[in-house]
């Protein structure tokens, strides 16, 4: 499609909106208007003066909207008034009203949180209703999300941190996957896992040591990856007891591991985590559907996510994290339902529901140019998580947004009460820095006064980490001068 800006400049967000309801289709921008309507999908936005216009064209269907907007209105409105045309002018087009507005950001709920703060429950909602045209059940679920996210937030103290230590290996790689991790099948990525974690324990050690110096209090450690108990037992226990001598667990409330894939999970691994201190897993079947398994590149059954919950319970784990996908080539809203009722028969203490974002790393867009999924199935399986889970005693206590996700739908933390993930809701929420370690890791610092956040990234992919790692650690003497100013 072709999208046109004239007069203005507000390319980011007017591109983000064509995508959502043209989700398959490459965005070609001009500022030049002259080739407006010569084929496919055209459409031209465009500010003159005090008035904002908006064409929309595709297959001999025409839209066109207009508004006189005051004359001392400031760039946000006037993008936002542009935006509400646009969608307006694309909805009339297509016939498809997207749930979540005019809004494409990450965090809705953080744009909630700060709204209510600012006007007040009601008004924040009729703000989300009114100005970015969020549907009624969208803007519930954000508002129910951010009163709990509050809640948490109160709960962290001054001057504390998170730990996030990255294990960017699994055991083979999703088809629909786009983090940087390595599959372990082949012989040149497991040749990597055993320096990785010798310098992982290193950078942990030099993290540990500046964070003690600067008298910061660690709320939360949390390994993602990837999928971290990928490692062996053995290299588990050397990173969780790199983790316990480089750092003061004493102010610790959460310690996460993400057992992401039920096939890497063994009665061994679960004992080394435990004895470490660790207190919460993610066991992440995604589907229970053994054929959407088989279509997405898991070399696991639905058993073994069972077998695996189970002996997740036997070592003792009382807080476990099963995650499912909304959106999966080869499900359907049958079996998605299906999947959710197998998961919360289970009672795990949460469940996190993902809606597919096909990015552009994935295999399968790189490799089989595959379209994103049909929204309005996906608007089905959304609708039977958020009937099914309160019903069974859960509450939604986190989101985020991604990009490309189908139906451009949301991800959401569902928990049992007493169980939301901190970390979860501490890094969405950028409310305290979170120190990262390992390949890909990014530490996020923020100001305890002003809330200013500075990012300091470590090298995205093993080899280089391994092979650059004093340049890395160079780079963390970042956190002791952004915490001196
Ligand atoms: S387990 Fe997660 S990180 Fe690993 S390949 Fe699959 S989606 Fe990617």
């Amino acid at each position: 499609m072709k999208l046109y800006l004239c007069g203005h400049g507000f390319r980011y967000e007017t591109e983000n909106l064509c995508r959502v309801f043209f989700q398959n289709e490459e965005i070609e921008v001009s500022n030049d208007a002259s080739g407006f309507g010569s084929g496919g999908i055209s459409v031209l936005t465009k500010t003159e003066g005090n008035t904002l216009f908006v064409w929309a064209r595709a297959g001999g269907r025409e839209q066109t909207r207009e508004k006189a907007v005051p004359a001392d209105i400031d760039d946000n409105e006037s993008e936002r008034e542009l935006l509400c045309l646009l969608f307006s002018a694309l909805s009339g087009l297509t016939g498809y009203v997207p749930p979540w507005g005019i809004l494409t950001g990450v965090r809705p709920s953080k744009l909630m949180g700060a709204l209510i703060n600012e006007l007040s429950y009601d008004a924040a909602k009729r703000y989300f209703t009114e100005k970015l045209l969020v549907s009624a059940e969208k803007t519930n679920l954000t508002a129910d999300v951010a009163l709990r996210e509050e809640k948490t937030i109160k709960t962290s103290q001054k001057n504390s941190f998170s730990l996030y230590v990255a294990v960017p290996f699994c055991p083979s790689r999703c088809s629909y996957c786009s983090f940087v991790s390595h599959s372990i099948t082949g012989n040149k990525a497991r040749s990597l896992v055993s320096p990785y974690v010798e310098l992982l324990t290193k950078e942990l050690s030099e993290i540990g040591r500046i964070a003690r110096e600067l008298s910061l209090k660690l709320e939360s450690v949390y390994f993602g990856g990837g999928t971290p108990t990928v490692l062996s037992a053995g290299q588990l226990g050397v990173v969780c007891e790199a983790v316990e001598k480089s750092f003061d667990l004493s102010s610790c409330r959460e310690y996460t591991v993400e057992a992401g894939r039920p096939d890497t999970i063994t009665k061994e691994k679960l004992k080394t985590l435990k004895e470490s201190g660790v207190s919460r897993i993610s066991i992440n079947p995604q589907t229970m559907n053994a054929e959407v398994l088989n279509k997405i590149g898991r070399k696991h059954s639905p058993r073994d996510t069972l077998d695996a919950f189970s002996l997740a319970r036997g070592a003792g784990f009382t807080n476990i994290n099963m995650d499912l996908i909304a959106g999966l080539y080869g499900d359907t809203t049958e079996s998605f339902a299906e999947s959710l009722d197998i998961i919360r028969s289970l009672m795990p203490e949460s469940i996190t529901v993902h809606t597919l974002a096909l990015k552009r790393a994935s295999s399968l867009v790189a490799r089989e140019n595959a379209e994103a999924p049909d929204g309005s199935a996906v608007a089905v399986m959304l609708k039977a998580v958020q009937e099914k889970l309160p019903e069974s005693g859960y509450q939604p206590y986190y989101m985020y947004r991604q990009s490309r996700s189908a139906g451009n739908f949301e991800n959401v933390g569902w928990c049992l009460e007493g169980f939301e993930c901190i970390y979860n809701v501490f890094m969405m929420e950028e409310c305290h820095t979170v120190l990262a370690a390992g390949a890909g890791a990014v530490t996020k610092l923020r100001s305890p006064n002003s809330g200013y956040i500075e990012r300091i990234f470590n090298f995205k992919y093993p080899y280089e980490y391994i092979s650059r790692f004093d340049e890395l650690i160079e780079r963390k003497n970042r956190i002791k001068a952004f915490y001196a100013t």
